[in-house]
């Protein structure tokens, strides 16, 4: 096995996925998922949609069940109503990509694959720390440190817009797949989304500015 994909079922890690593929062929490719309480299932679903529609070697969906009794947010807490903070949207679960990159890693070092995808980007930025450059590369340091083996953090998107995210989906010929069967929307609602959500918003002008350009 040569790479593992965190696949949330949004765009971002879906195109990671078909990257990944692309690069090793399907049989080379693992993906993880993490159920840790977002409101919305329907995102574990489309995951195994996706790692499906690919043909990959593995896919497994972990829960991190202990979440909610650490932390809140409006993304796992259904009664919190959405709102784009000063810094951020609360949406923001915190420090969830060091968790879900720690675990990915040791998945991977079992299977024997080095390199780890993640979706993550700091150019269209939500204002989540843990999308930052400076934090993955800290992380992969810490994750080499602590299994003391040589995981490559893969960020294709890390200073890539939505834009020529869309740009990239057209390219490879999956341009209907990353529209429809995705869910990147805050309220779960798959392709399209609700439209008005932070998410949402930053996915359909990204798709706006790839249609004019
Ligand atoms: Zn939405």
């Amino acid at each position: 096995m040569r790479a593992v994909v965190v696949l949330s079922g949004g765009q971002d890690s879906a195109l990671c996925l078909a990257l990944a593929v692309k690069k090793y062929g399907p049989r080379e490719v693992a993906a993880i998922t993490f159920a840790y309480g977002q409101r919305h299932s329907i995102e574990t679903k489309y995951a195994r949609r996706l790692a499906r529609h690919f043909g990959i070697a593995a896919h497994k969906v972990v829960r991190l069940d202990f979440y909610k009794d650490i932390t809140s947010n409006a993304l796992m807490d259904p009664s919190l109503r959405i709102k784009r903070g000063r810094k951020c949207p609360n949406t923001v679960v915190e420090g969830r990509n060091a968790f879900f990159l720690m675990a990915a890693a040791v998945w991977a070092k079992s299977l024997g694959a080095t390199d780890l995808y993640t979706g993550v980007s700091q150019a269209d930025y939500s204002g989540y720390p843990d999308c930052r450059a400076v934090f993955i590369r800290a992380q992969e340091r810490a994750i080499r440190l602590a299994l003391d083996y040589p995981v490559r953090i893969v960020t294709p998107f890390m200073r890539k817009t939505k834009a020529e995210e869309w740009a990239l989906a057209a390219k490879l010929g999956i341009f209907d797949l990353i529209a429809n069967e995705t869910v990147t929307c805050y309220n779960g609602i798959p392709g399209k989304g609700c439209g008005k959500c932070p998410a949402c918003k930053l996915r359909n002008r990204g798709l706006r500015d790839f249609v004019r350009a």
